[in-house]
């Protein structure tokens, strides 16, 4: 690969950055610029210094990065030992099989135990653990003591049901309440769960309850989206009725009421079944190595994979990123990830990290515009919400309505942000920062994957001064680097291959019942170190920049186009609240640049007194040519209103491809909605 063409903001003057100093002297975090300069003068330029309120009290300290340094298996000796073990463990790391890592192996202990019962035990029983509230406007809270209660009975009742420790376990559920304690109640009995979100087809259910031979399921009657109640359970009939021979037995939650088929000796009501259930279930030690779940990955770039994780190591670094990333202080935050569970924000911080860490959190049922586009940042009013965590696409969707939604909303209870999924474009963390955060609160921009479990790279709140844009820097205990064709690491200032050099606690243990493409996917491009399939670059400070999907990047006359680069161009612009880019093959340059923009809702009277779509496609073609250069200039910009979305969030470029090329549109199984293709299919024809 020869160098990617990378715009990193201009004007992050390293020079100058790096004179300043390490704790910052500034009240809050308001944007620094140049010192030469004086003043802000163009916004883009600054870095954001973490605020000193925030410093003072900040759980993560540079003195973290130091003790990882001087010894990185002590360092997470020390971090696993914040967990209870049954049986503490006596080996840290074996790997001596790579790239088969086993973490604390000797040791034995249960997640559930470690999120729910040792809670109670220390006193906390009557501390808030989750705060659930409906899309209808309705909520329900349990204390630690009551979730002890729920994930002891849902246990037995699983047990009744003939689930064994080691038996796989399908979720289909909504974000309510009993998601969570489906999860913690398999974890409790050692049977792996393979949660599948509940927007997925009967399809996309059937074909991973085989993938992974689950012997039950756990679903709901229906679920509520967009003010609606709409079935679930005949998703679940449908995949059984047409495969899934291996499921023995169904547990239902009632939600919606509707009126479902029942097939009596394989179904069972969990309201019934709960009721005589016993709130009494010790827990099964599991090895630290035994599986705790798999996961499906998103499926952006190929066929999704089944990602195994395993007790120990993953619940080691998923409490310990929570609690330094997100600067967890149990006792006072109310922390709210808006992950749905079938993505793996929603395990490792919505499940895992936050109850391992004895957090009181917010989960919402809904979709962020319903019943008002205002609704999320009601619900952060509402329960005072002070750690948010959500992903840029729905950032940029907020920009999209406008500022003066949020606006509506006190939101003076947040101290800290964060984002996921995929890279933030620096004017949509701006506006997150000012918009969201009133100009107060950190930002963290956090890069990982399913693959890794946790977080991986990003800033510590209370550390690092902040680059919008950027992931910046690999965690204390974990040590990335960003690579040439040849395997060599990149200089500062190049761009490259993002690759993780060391094991980690949290590393998928494989890919279910696929070695083969475990190998082939991870570990075979650059012998010995893991391939995270991401492009990146190092700016002169050595900091992270990710660049988008290798599979994405685009060569144009011979140069490497970024993604991320040109999105966040667009983004830049005024009208531009989303962007897509993709590179489809053309005569003379071998890819072109094309690009889908949805504009900003305040800027659509612009656009038509500057005289529409058409002229808007060719001002935005000039604008990132000048920003970028004219190589980056799109070929085509089409205008649309939504773009091909996963379920969590990440925008589909292969199918944007498929458009451009005029090809069929390879498969949609896992989008959010995929009428959206036909319209923009249709758009691009329109547009010829
Ligand atoms: P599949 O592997 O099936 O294509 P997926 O990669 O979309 O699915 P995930 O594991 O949920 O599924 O996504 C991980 C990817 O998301 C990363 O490889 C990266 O491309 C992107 N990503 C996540 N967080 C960030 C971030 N903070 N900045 C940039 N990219 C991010
Ligand atoms: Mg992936």
């Amino acid at each position: 690969m020869g160098p990617i063409r990378i715009a990193i903001p201009d004007g992050i003057d390293v020079q100058q950055e790096s004179e300043m100093p390490d704790a910052p002297t500034g009240a809050d975090s308001t944007p620094q610029d140049h010192p030469e300069s004086g003043q802000v003068e163009h916004e883009e330029q600054a870095v954001y210094p973490p605020p000193s309120e925030f410093v003072q009290h900040a759980v993560a300290r540079p003195s973290l990065y130091e003790e990882a340094n001087r010894d990185r298996l002590a360092f997470w000796r020390s971090r696993a030992s914040v967990l209870s073990w049954k049986t503490p463990f006596t080996q840290t790391l074996d790997w001596s099989d790579p790239p088969f890592a086993k973490w604390f192996a000797d040791g034995t202990l249960n997640a559930c135990y470690n999120c729910v019962d040792r809670h109670v035990e220390a006193g906390h029983g009557e501390q808030v653990a989750l705060l659930a509230e409906y899309e209808d406007g309705g909520d329900a809270r349990y204390t630690y003591a009551q979730l002890q209660d729920e994930v002891s009975r849902m246990a037995n009742v699983l047990g009744d049901m003939g689930v064994r420790t080691g038996d796989r376990v399908a979720i289909y559920l909504p974000m309510i309440p009993e998601a969570v304690i489906a999860m913690l109640a398999c974890a409790r009995i050692g049977a792996p769960h393979s949660v599948v979100f509940g927007g997925f087809s009967a399809d996309a259910l059937r074909s991973r309850i085989e993938d992974a031979e689950a012997t039950a399921v756990i679903t709901a009657d229906g679920q509520y989206r967009r003010g609606k109640a709409m079935p679930l359970k005949p998703a679940v009939d449908e995949a059984l009725s047409k495969g899934a021979e291996s499921i023995q037995k169904v547990l239902v939650v009632r939600r919606t009421g509707a009126e479902v088929e029942w097939t009596e000796g394989r179904d069972v009501w969990w309201h019934e079944a709960r009721e005589s259930a016993s709130t009494e279930h010790e827990p099964v030690w599991v090895q630290a190595e035994h599986p705790l779940f798999i996961l499906y990955t998103s499926g952006t770039t190929g066929k999704p994979k089944g990602i195994v994780h395993t007790t120990g190591g993953y619940l080691t670094q998923a409490a310990y990123t929570h609690r330094a990333v997100f600067d967890l202080k149990p006792s006072s935050d109310v922390y709210w990830c808006t992950a749905d569970v079938g993505w793996v924000t929603g395990h490792t911080y919505v499940v895992y990290g936050p109850l391992a860490n004895r957090a009181t959190q917010v989960i919402y049922e809904g979709t962020p515009d319903t019943p008002h586009q205002g609704r999320w940042w009601e619900v952060v009013e509402k329960y005072k919400v002070s750690l948010f965590y959500s992903s840029p696409t729905a950032i940029r969707t907020a920009m999209k309505w406008g500022e003066e939604i949020p606006g509506r909303f006190d939101l003076t209870s947040l101290r800290l942000l964060g984002s996921v999924g995929e890279s933030i474009n620096p004017e949509a963390w701006r506006w997150y920062h000012r918009v969201i955060g009133g100009g107060r609160c950190p930002i963290v921009d956090t890069w990982w994957q399913t693959e890794t479990g946790a977080i991986m790279i990003s800033p510590l709140p209370g550390v690092t001064s902040a680059k919008p844009g950027s992931a910046q820097t690999p965690l204390p205990g974990i040590i990335a680097d960003v690579l040439n064709d040849a395997g060599e690491p990149v200089a500062n200032g190049d761009a490259g291959y993002l690759v993780l050099t060391e094991p980690w606690p949290s590393m998928l243990r494989g890919i279910w019942g696929d070695e083969q493409r475990f190998k082939d996917t991870y570990w075979s491009r650059f012998p010995g170190r893991y391939f995270a399939g991401d492009g990146a670059k190092k700016d002169e400070d050595g900091d992270i920049w990710l660049l988008g999907r290798v599979d994405d990047v685009m060569n144009v006359s011979g140069h490497r186009l970024s993604t991320t680069e040109i999105e966040s161009s667009l983004v830049a612009h005024d009208w531009v609240a989303e962007a897509a880019v993709v590179g489809a093959s053309d005569e003379t340059t071998g890819q072109a640049v094309v690009a889908f923009v949805i504009l900003r809702e305040e800027a659509i009277e612009q656009v038509e007194a500057a005289g529409g779509a058409e002229k808007a496609a060719e001002e935005l073609r000039q604008h990132v040519g000048r920003e970028i250069g004219p190589i980056a200039k799109p070929k085509k910009v089409l205008v649309v209103t939504e773009l091909p979305k996963t379920r969590s969030g990440k925008i589909m470029r292969r199918l944007l491809r498929d458009v451009a090329e005029n090809r069929q549109v390879g498969d949609t199984q896992t989008l959010a909605d995929s009428s959206v293709m036909d319209l923009i299919q249709q758009g691009f024809s329109g547009s010829r």
